[in-house]
């Protein structure tokens, strides 16, 4: 089947053998036919040549529809999610605007309650303009009992979407678990899998329809680039997804594109040491008088760490932490640390700490982030690459 996008089916046939570190440096790519040139060149243009009226001189015609370095980090993010149509995006904003634009005036979405800012935002104060309405319950209650997600929901229900680990609480979804409810009532099941990777979690694998990313985040992972993604298995979603994405402008710039796809050569292995450095740094603090209660997937005292192995393969590199203390002693540790830096955002090489409520939460209604628990003394850290004992002596010195 041939999209706007050309073949992708056939393209990515290609590599559907290939795992996952080897899909991550070579997925979609291949040396420039032209020159040998092992990296793919940055098509710099927004239009191209015609042999005539409406006969290009390749596949391509204009960059808002469709762009060769763009087209390679599509089928790479595709490859990585285990999908076929992969969509870049200007942000993950972005993204999920596109997503939302698969729904109708009068349509309703049920939506995990402890999603990010932006996307609260967004589904709280544009969607409801767009006649959409979306509802927030805590669906980490429904691994006990999938099917009471279908009560929630009514005839107008269209979709379900899921933040898996939720940001900044880390509580965990049951992926699969939704998605057969969503199969049997025909709920379009989205996953945000920012958090994750593509390393960590395979939405689509476990049932989901679309995966979205901000590959800002861990994709990108050098804290330089704002971009999105989405990827589905499905040929009629992709097919409205590059419509949209076409009619919409919702794409991503071929610098950009190519900046993303030489992070995601090292994606892999920086999600592992991301991992080995949090998972370590998580059970110091946890051990620490200093911090009341440590939350991190890989704990054993994570009230979901049997489902968390089950889902995901691996466990991260973000923890949240209430420090004991008030507001003015949080404030203090925050203000005080030298390697980690005070900023929102993740997912980069670099140690970043922040506070939720008064920074990437702040959106969020006060009564709704009390009932979180997204309060004073509870902190966000993005654990980076630096050398753990740094890390641990770093916060040592900014909680004395
Ligand atoms: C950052 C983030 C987004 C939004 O992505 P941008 O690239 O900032 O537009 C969406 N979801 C999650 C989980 C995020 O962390």
């Amino acid at each position: 089947m041939t999209t706007i996008q050309g073949d992708s089916v056939k393209r990515i046939e290609a590599f559907k053998n290939q795992k996952i570190e080897t899909l991550a440096i070579h997925g979609g790519q291949k040396p420039d036919p032209i020159t040998g040139a092992v990296m793919p060149p940055i098509y710099l243009t927004s239009t191209y040549a015609q042999k005539e009226p409406g006969i290009p001189v390749g596949e391509f015609e204009y960059s808002r529809t469709h762009n060769p370095t763009r087209r390679m980090l599509e089928d790479c993010i595709a490859l990585l999610e285990k999908g076929t149509y992969g969509f870049a995006t200007s942000s993950g904003m972005n993204a999920i605007s596109l997503i939302i634009s698969l729904l109708k005036q009068g349509d309703e979405v049920l939506c995990c309650d402890d999603v990010y800012g932006g996307t609260y935002r967004l589904f709280t104060k544009i969607a409801p303009d767009m006649g959409l309405k979306f509802t927030f319950s805590d669906f980490t209650k429904l691994s006990q009992d999938a099917s009471s997600l279908e009560s929630l929901g009514s005839s107008k229900t269209k979709m379900v979407w899921v933040e898996s680990p939720t940001n900044p609480l880390l509580k965990l979804i049951d992926i699969e678990a939704i998605s057969k409810v969503c199969r049997r009532k025909g709920w379009l099941l989205v996953v945000d899998n920012t958090f994750m990777s593509p390393v960590f979690q395979s939405p689509l694998e476990l049932g989901a329809d679309i995966v979205m990313h901000s590959m800002t985040k861990y994709m990108s992972g050098h804290s330089d680039i704002v971009a999105g993604a989405l990827v589905t298995r499905s040929q009629e979603l992709a097919e409205k997804l590059y419509f949209r994405q076409n009619s919409m402008g919702a794409m991503c710039s071929p610098f950009d594109a190519w900046l993303v796809m030489r992070s995601l050569k090292t994606l892999p292995v920086r999600m592992k040491a991301h991992q080995e450095n949090a998972m370590a740094l998580a059970r110091w603090m946890e051990s620490d008088k200093r911090f009341e209660k440590v939350i991190y997937p890989g704990l054993e005292s994570h009230p979901q760490h049997t489902l968390a192995k089950k889902q995901m393969h691996g466990f991260g590199g973000m923890i949240s932490a209430y420090v004991r203390g008030d507001l003015k002693k949080t404030k203090s540790l925050l203000s005080r640390v030298k390697i980690f830096t005070l900023a929102e955002s993740l997912g980069g090489v670099e140690s970043l700490i922040e506070h939720p409520a008064i920074m990437t939460h702040a959106s969020l209604p006060q009564e709704v982030r009390q009932q979180l628990g997204i309060g004073d003394n509870f902190i966000r850290l993005s654990v980076g690459l630096e050398n753990l004992e740094d890390l641990k002596a770093d916060l040592i010195q900014a909680l004395e």
